[in-house]
């Protein structure tokens, strides 16, 4: 018997449920379809990191006897001719849970003798509702919910060997650029988990929010694409729950894994959030939406130097810090008055790590518009978060070179100590008026 194993977000050959599936048949041939639909709307910086791990991964199963098999076109005309061309009597994929992948998932399925596996997360999208039957929209009620299912995420090794049948036509993996950040491959982001556990994890809790250091794992562009699975992670931060004396530091991060898994249930059960407010109280927010503006920020140069700071992070390393993410994301919607989704679509262009389910959430909890969002009168001090999470100012130096010069007295705010550095920009907004209006705007449309 044979089964193809269509892979979609799962680039993976440990711990992976799917792949451990389609062997119980016997011969398995592992297929990546280039979908021109899903393609059409990657940035190629994404599409690189996506080539360079299929490559990757294309010579780890070449190891165990088999090769990976890339066919562009619809996944239900690619899938009809493989099954003819082998014999195939069936497909094992991953279930995904964004709107496009279920999508087709039913169109596939169908037609199509496809098993969906769920081995992306802890506890699928239907398993985990409130006892009235209803999704959770609130994280801690989610989170509390999640431990005491206790999900079962037992390890699985990668196979020995991988029977396949040889020869099947395939088209080249595309060639894309090493991002030096992210080097490709399951075994880059293995060894960088582990030494994030053995190094990194004990202190998360107090340095995760530190963006001038490397606190927290730097794991989502490998989650995102299941290089690593959340899965794999989700397990090892229990197991470092059960081992270490002080286990604050691995609370918290298991806390943040909970967040992309519940976010993930979010946007399965609400598919609307991907262009909606999930508060429809919001709906006639008056954005100011200034383009000259907007532009200023997604160059990264407003004048606020923590903001500026990171948002050329971005744009030189395709990542940005958590932290970061939500000043910036601030800086945008609640300084500027600039629709949430302009944000949202910026950085789903920029990160490696983009993720609809992550950012969507990400952005509208900022926006005050969100699931469990922040509340709306919440409005970050860029100056004050500047002080207090980037204090000698080594985050701002290292990506404002214009500024390197100043000291950390003066470098969160330099026209506060009357310091000019030349070739940076004043501030673009004044933050407690902007503070003032956006107040205004928010309550105006609550009231309506
Ligand atoms: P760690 O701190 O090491 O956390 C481990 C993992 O937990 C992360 O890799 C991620 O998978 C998950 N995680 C951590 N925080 C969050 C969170 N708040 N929400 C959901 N999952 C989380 N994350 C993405 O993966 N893709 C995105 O497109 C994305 N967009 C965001 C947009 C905004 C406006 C904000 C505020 C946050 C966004 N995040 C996004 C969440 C978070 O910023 C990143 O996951 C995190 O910075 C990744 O770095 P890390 O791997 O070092 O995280």
């Amino acid at each position: 018997m044979t089964a193809i194993w269509w892979l979609r977000r799962d680039l993976r050959l440990a711990d992976n449920l799917t792949l451990a599936r389609a062997l119980e048949n016997g011969l398995v041939l592992p297929v990546f379809i280039l979908d021109p639909l899903l393609l059409s709307g990657t940035p190629s910086r994404r599409q690189d990191f996506l080539w360079t791990n299929l490559e990757k991964l294309d010579q780890d199963l070449r190891q165990l006897g088999s090769y990976l098999v890339v066919r562009k076109g619809k996944p239900v005309e690619v899938l009809t001719d493989l099954l003819e061309e082998t014999g195939a009597d069936r497909i094992y994929a991953e279930e995904d849970f964004t709107p496009y992948d279920r999508l087709r998932s039913v169109l596939v399925g169908g037609c199509l003798p496809l098993k969906l596996v769920q081995g992306q997360l802890g506890v699928h999208p239907l398993a985990a509702m409130k006892s009235n039957g209803e999704p959770y929209t609130v994280y801690t009620p989610f989170k509390r919910n999640w431990l005491a299912v206790k999900p079962e995420l037992p390890g699985i090794p990668e196979p020995d060997e991988i029977p396949t049948i040889p020869d099947i036509p395939t088209e080249q993996i595309p060639s894309g650029r090493i991002e030096s950040l992210f080097p490709p491959g399951e075994k880059a982001a293995q060894d960088r988990l582990e030494d994030f556990l053995a190094n990194g994890i004990g202190q998360y809790h107090e340095t995760r929010d530190r963006m001038d250091l490397d606190g927290t794992s730097r794991l989502s562009p490998y989650l995102h694409f299941g290089v690593l699975g959340l899965r794999t992670a989700l397990r090892r931060a229990g197991e470092q729950l059960a081992s270490l004396n002080d286990t604050r530091g691995a609370e918290v991060w298991l806390s943040e894994l909970i967040w992309r898994e519940f976010y993930i249930h979010i946007l399965y059960h609400f598919p609307h959030v991907r262009t909606q407010n999930f508060r429809p109280q919001y709906d006639q927010l008056p954005w100011r939406n200034n383009e000259e503006e907007f532009d200023a920020w997604k160059e990264g140069r407003t004048g606020y130097p923590i903001v500026d700071a990171a948002m050329r992070q971005l744009k030189s390393t395709g990542w940005m810090h958590n932290r970061a993410r939500m000043i910036t994301a601030s800086f945008l919607v609640k300084d500027l008055l600039i629709d949430w989704r302009w944000g949202e679509s910026w950085f789903m262009e920029n990160l490696l790590d983009a993720d609809l389910a992550a950012n969507n959430g990400g952005w509208q909890w900022v926006a005050g518009t969100g699931t469990d969002a922040a509340p709306y009168f919440r409005i970050f001090n860029p100056i004050l978060q500047s002080k207090k999470y980037d204090p000698k100012g080594d985050y701002i130096r290292r990506w404002v070179p214009e500024l390197s010069g100043l000291d950390e007295r003066s470098i969160h705010a330099p026209w506060e100590k009357g310091v000019q550095a030349a070739g940076y920009p004043d501030p673009i907004v004044d933050h407690k008026q902007a503070r003032e209006r956006t107040l205004l705007a928010y309550q105006s449309t609550r009231e309506q």
